[in-house]
C-alpha cells in the first residue's frame, strides 16, 4: 500500500513537472514587428524590449532602463523557495542585450518582476536607481551606496541626460485573488531588504505611470494594468508602452475605466502592449506567453488581454516588439502598421 501511494505521489509529481515545463506560445503575440538591427545614430532615440516592463531607451549618449528584470524565477521556486537576483544572468542579458553603461535603471514598483534585480543592473551598469522609498530599501539590501539612489520627485520632470523624467503615482492592478492583493498590494519596504526572500517580501511601494520626454516626443510607460481616476489628465503621449497583464481577469466595467482612465487620457498614437510574457521562463530569442500550469489554475490569458486592448483602440496604431532589438522609435510612429486588428 505504502509503495502504491509513493508511486502515485512520483507519477503526480512527474505530471506537475510536464505541466510547468511544457509552455504555449501564443501566435497572436509572435506577429510582432519584423525588424532588422539597425545601426544607431547618435541623436536618434530607439527603444528595446527585453520582457515583462524592462526597456531601454537610448538615444547613444543618455540611456535609460526601466525595470531590468532578467533572473525570472521559476515558478516553483516563486510559490515555495526563496528567491535573488542572479548576477551570471543579469550579466548574460546585459550582454546580449548591448547594454554596457546606463545613466539610470527606473523600477516602476517595487514588486520582484520589476525591482529585483535592478540593483544589480545598476551595479554593474554604472546607474543610478530611481524608484520609491521602498525600491531604495531593495537597493540598500544589495549593498548599494545612497550615493546612488534616488526616489523621484512626483509629477514634476526630472532631467537625466537629454531625457525628461516624471513620475506620475498610479494605483496597481488589484489582485482578484484577495490573498495576493493582502499580501502585494498597498504595502511598502521599510528596510533594507537583503535577498534571497520571499516573493511577497517585494511590496509595492508606489506604482509610477513613467513619462518619458525627448525632445518634443513624449512617451509613457504604464507598468501594471491599474489606474487612479484623473492620475494621468492633462498628460499626453505619442507612444504608450502599455502593460496589459491581467486585464483578461477584469470584466468589461473595469476594462472600460483602464481605457478610459490611461489610454484615451493620453490619447498616443500607438500602443506598444508590456507585461504579457511569461516572466517565469529564461529571456531567450522566443517569447512564451504563459505558464500552462498558471494559465490553467488563475486563468491568465496574454491574448485574451491583447484582444481587450485591440477592441478598444482600433483606430490606433498597435505594436508588438520582438525581444532583444533595438527599434528606431520614428519607425513605431511613422513606418510601421499595426500588427492587429480585431
Ligand atoms: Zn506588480
Amino acid at each position: 500500500m505504502y509503495k502504491v501511494m509513493l508511486y502515485f505521489a512520483a507519477g503526480l509529481v512527474a505530471a506537475m513537472l510536464l505541466l510547468v515545463s511544457c509552455r504555449t506560445s501564443e501566435k497572436l503575440f509572435t506577429q510582432y514587428l519584423a525588424v532588422e538591427t539597425p545601426t544607431a545614430r547618435m541623436g536618434e532615440i530607439w527603444v528595446q524590449f527585453l520582457g515583462n516592463t524592462t526597456l531601454l531607451f537610448s538615444d547613444g549618449e543618455t540611456a535609460i532602463l526601466t525595470d531590468g528584470f532578467f533572473t525570472r524565477p521559476g515558478m516553483f521556486q516563486l510559490l515555495f523557495g526563496k528567491i535573488a537576483p542572479d548576477s551570471a544572468e543579469i550579466t548574460r542579458c546585459l550582454n546580449k542585450a548591448g547594454i554596457g553603461q546606463l545613466n539610470a535603471v527606473v523600477a516602476l514598483h517595487s514588486h520582484f518582476d520589476h525591482a529585483m534585480d535592478a540593483p544589480l543592473v545598476a551595479r554593474f551598469t554604472g546607474a543610478k536607481l530611481i524608484g520609491s522609498t521602498s525600491t531604495a530599501n531593495i537597493g540598500r539590501g544589495c549593498n548599494l551606496p545612497d550615493s546612488a539612489l534616488l526616489v523621484p520627485p512626483l509629477n514634476q520632470p526630472l532631467q537625466i541626460g537629454n531625457f525628461k523624467l516624471t513620475f506620475i503615482k498610479n494605483n496597481h492592478w488589484p489582485y482578484p485573488n484577495a490573498r495576493l492583493r493582502k499580501q502585494l498590494l498597498n504595502n511598502s519596504i521599510n528596510n533594507p531588504l537583503i535577498p534571497p526572500a520571499n516573493m511577497e517580501d517585494y511590496k509595492e511601494g508606489d506604482t509610477y505611470t513613467l513619462l518619458i520626454d525627448y525632445d518634443t516626443l513624449k512617451m509613457a510607460v504604464q507598468g501594471s494594468a491599474g489606474f487612479a481616476k484623473g492620475a494621468l489628465s492633462g498628460y499626453r503621449a505619442n507612444l504608450l508602452f502599455w502593460g496589459i497583464g491581467g486585464l483578461e481577469l477584469m470584466d468589461d466595467t473595469y476594462n472600460n475605466d483602464y481605457q478610459h482612465e490611461v489610454t484615451d487620457a493620453l490619447n498616443p498614437d500607438v500602443i506598444v502592449p508590456v507585461h504579457w510574457d511569461d516572466i517565469t521562463a529564461r529571456l531567450t530569442d522566443r517569447p512564451k506567453t504563459v505558464n500552462l500550469l498558471v494559465s490553467l489554475l488563475q486563468g491568465i490569458n496574454p491574448q485574451k488581454a491583447l484582444k481587450q486592448v485591440v477592441k478598444r483602440n482600433n483606430k490606433r496604431k498597435i505594436i508588438t516588439l520582438p525581444f532583444w532589438k533595438p527599434v528606431p522609435v520614428h519607425r513605431l510612429i511613422s513606418g510601421q502598421k499595426s500588427n492587429y486588428t480585431e
